[in-house]
């Protein structure tokens, strides 16, 4: 980094888990002294959201909601912080002159806004796995057309990005993504029937947002990764494996030609990640629990079961059927969340949804185009919505 240019940012998603944990990964790297905020974005909650941006100093604010300008406008009077909202505003707000733009919107709303700041050619720091399970080879091209770099923050892909020797990529035999097994790992079918949304999103070793904590539940997060993970590393689908590690302290390997296993430990704390993506190729000092051997004393392992939990042996046939199945499963999923913690459909009728989706719509040929992309969503979406019904 030039000592005398501070490096400016964006963050997509600042009021989440990882944008609040990237604000702070922030804060311990230098703050002000070093980083130029350009932007900070979220959605409903704003009084949040003023806060954050008047402790970064950021230049600008933006909530996706419009409802809540007015709220977003008093809240930040008289700090000369800039106040916009609406999708248009967002999209504007990702598409400016950021050097690093931290993607942690959730879910598929996420991904025009990424889009944009990749196709600006801003640095894209990927929490945002949907998408590239949703956009695929066409993100990574716009990435790639924008001059940026795509920098993987899933602990998972965070992992396999250290591990992976750049040189030796031909030398890559297989890709280990670890998975915790989530909070329902040694339950039946029959016990995860009847949960709750409160149930399923108590997760065993990480804090995260809603959605990923009942992805990690139904494995649909472990899903989402495996697809993340081929589009990420351009490997094939037959060397991306699963394993259950519960403990959650190896975030994920790498399996070379002659055997070698390359792993990336450390305390489930995204903010190593995030760190690692600021900071790239470089590693700086953060405040974050450090691994005791002593204390950790085993980590175990298991093969993941498809019986129990569907969702990666969906994951296999979008990966085997390529083309528009990622972005299919991705918004079926999505909206098979929505209606389960709406208490609409129970938590295995998730799965049987994405299912569904996916054998209706795989007709669909390869996207051309990311207006392709979108379609193929938005049909994905109203046929779940159909079967909810
Ligand atoms: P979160 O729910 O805590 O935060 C989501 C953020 O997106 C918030 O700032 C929210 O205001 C904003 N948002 C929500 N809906 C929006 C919309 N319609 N338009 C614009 N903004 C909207 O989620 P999170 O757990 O921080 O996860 C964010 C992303 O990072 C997800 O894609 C998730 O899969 C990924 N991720 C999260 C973790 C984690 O530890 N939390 C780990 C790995 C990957
Ligand atoms: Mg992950």
């Amino acid at each position: 980094l030039d000592a005398q240019q501070k490096r400016r940012i964006t963050i997509l998603g600042s009021t989440g888990s990882i944008g609040t944990s990237t604000l702070d990964v922030l804060r311990q790297l230098g703050g002000r002294d070093r980083f130029d905020v350009l932007a900070v974005t979220g959605n409903g909650n704003v009084d949040l959201l003023a806060a954050q941006a008047s402790d970064c100093g950021a230049r600008l604010a933006v909530t996706a909601d419009e409802n809540r300008y007015g709220a977003l406008k008093d809240a930040l009077a008289g700090t000369g912080i800039a106040v916009a909202a609406g999708r248009a505003a967002l999209l504007e707000a990702a598409s400016g002159e950021a050097d690093w733009v931290m993607a942690a919107i959730v879910g598929t709303a996420g991904l025009a806004p990424t889009l944009a700041a990749a196709k600006r050619g801003a640095d894209i720091a990927l929490a945002n796995k949907e998408c590239l399970v949703s956009a695929g080879d066409l993100f990574v091209q716009a990435v790639a057309e924008g001059g940026g770099r795509l920098i993987p923050v899933d602990s998972e892909h965070s992992a396999i990005f250290q591990a992976l020797e750049d040189d030796q990529r031909h030398a890559v035999e297989r890709i280990v993504l670890t998975a915790s097994g989530g909070p329902f790992r040694t339950w039946s079918r029959e016990q995860m029937a009847g949960v709750t949304a409160e149930i399923a999103r108590a997760h065993p070793n990480w804090s995260m947002g809603l959605k990923i904590s009942i992805g990690s539940a139904s494995m649909f997060n472990k899903a989402l990764e495996m697809i993340e993970a081929k589009h990420l590393f351009d490997v094939r689908p037959d060397q991306i494996e699963v394993v259950v590690h519960p403990q959650s302290i190896i975030h994920s390997m790498v399996g070379y030609v002659d055997g070698s296993v390359l792993a990336q430990l450390g305390a489930p704390d995204m903010r190593t990640a995030i760190g690692y993506a600021l900071t790239y190729p470089q590693r700086s000092t953060l405040d974050v629990e450090r691994l005791d051997f002593a204390k950790l004393s085993r980590l175990d392992f298991e093969a993941p079961d498809e019986t129990r939990f569907p969702a990666l042996r969906l994951a296999r046939t979008a990966l085997t059927r390529g083309g528009l199945q990622g972005a299919i499963m991705n918004a079926a999923e999505e909206v098979a969340f929505h209606a389960f913690v709406g208490g609409r459909i129970g938590f295995l009728s998730m799965a049987d949804i994405a299912e569904q989706v996916m054998d209706k719509l795989a007709y669909l040929p390869p996207a051309a185009s990311m207006d392709d992309v979108f379609a193929a969503d938005e049909e994905a979406r109203q046929v779940a919505a159909g079967l909810i019904r």
